[in-house]
């Protein structure tokens, strides 16, 4: 039989594991609207970053037209959570589940790119949120890909069970690691913060004969009330990802690159709207602007 206070513990974890995963949070309790900080002339809030990032119920579950980002990266995500595929001759790497209910369009993207999803050998995550890793167990039954996930964020991912499934975990690395299929090789960066095992990871792509440096980013979007302990991550991770190479910049929402905007000007044609060097870095600007806000607002409060 089960105790209170067992029942208690469960009922802290499911409140914890649902807040993680971004959707009650986003639906119920959104962030203040304070702080505010303008960055290149746009003005942002806790509240405008996480709307802007989630978009509606539908924008987080609608296929996104699935198309070539750079070489042989492909965007296969929803209209407001991203999902990439990696092509490669010994098969492909995909990033990010998202949500489980969204795998099945994932699936699709593939597809209607005339991939295989059976050829998904290695599933590599961004952080351990709901709304980009949920579906890992999913995928795996699906393609048994092999699930790669980063130290820091292994307790969150056995926490995140959708149906009660256990969540894969096959190999576990860490800062700096290294993972190869095929012809490509992906670096681990790790950035913490957001979550504690927050992966940015780099590649190289060729494309029209020239190599380019890709940066899949993770999330440096700051909590409503910041620790000391995740406040050194922040810290840290700001400065960190700057020395990061890069000429395309990706991120695990749309949003934190401008998706929509460079995705009309593909369809217009002329060069490839994804290679922005010049604003690698922006996403990095308007959370550090964000988390030293909040930061100060944390430090008035106590005053
Ligand atoms: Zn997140």
């Amino acid at each position: 039989m089960r105790t209170r206070s067992s029942l208690n513990l469960l009922g802290c974890l499911l409140a914890t594991a649902a807040f993680e995963a971004g959707a009650v949070y986003a639906q119920n309790a959104p962030p203040p609207d304070h702080p505010s900080v303008t960055v290149k002339g746009q003005t942002y809030t806790p509240r405008s970053i996480l709307a802007r990032n989630m978009g509606s119920d539908a924008d987080q579950t609608t296929q996104f037209p699935p198309h070539k980002v750079i070489g042989n990266i492909y965007y296969v995500g929803t209209k407001t959570l991203s999902s990439f595929l990696i092509v490669t001759p010994q098969g492909n790497i995909l990033m990010d589940s998202t949500y489980e209910r969204n795998v099945p369009v994932i699936k699709k993207s593939v597809e209607d790119l005339g991939f295989k999803f059976s050829d998904v050998k290695i599933l590599l995550g961004n952080h351990a949120h709901g709304d980009h890793q949920e579906g890992d167990a999913a995928v795996k039954q699906l393609t048994g890909a092999q699930v790669i996930v980063m130290a820091e964020d292994v307790p969150a991912l056995q926490a995140m069970k959708p149906g009660g499934k256990e969540h894969p975990i096959d190999k576990v690395i860490h800062d700096g690691d290294k993972v190869t299929l095929g012809n490509m090789t992906l670096t681990a960066h790790l950035t913490p913060g957001h979550t504690r095992g927050c992966t940015s990871w780099t590649t190289t792509v060729q494309d029209g004969g020239r190599s380019y440096n890709v940066l899949l980013g993770c999330s440096l979007r700051p909590p409503a009330t910041i620790s000391p302990e995740v406040a050194a991550e922040f810290e840290r991770s700001y400065k960190y990802v700057r020395t990061l190479p890069c000429d395309v910049q990706v991120g695990d929402h749309g949003a934190q690159y401008n998706m929509l905007e460079k995705y009309a000007k593909l369809k217009a044609g002329g060069p490839n709207p994804f290679v922005d060097k010049a604003n690698c870095f922006l996403e990095a600007d308007i959370e550090e602007a964000m988390f030293h806000a909040i930061m100060a607002e944390q430090a008035a409060a106590k005053k």
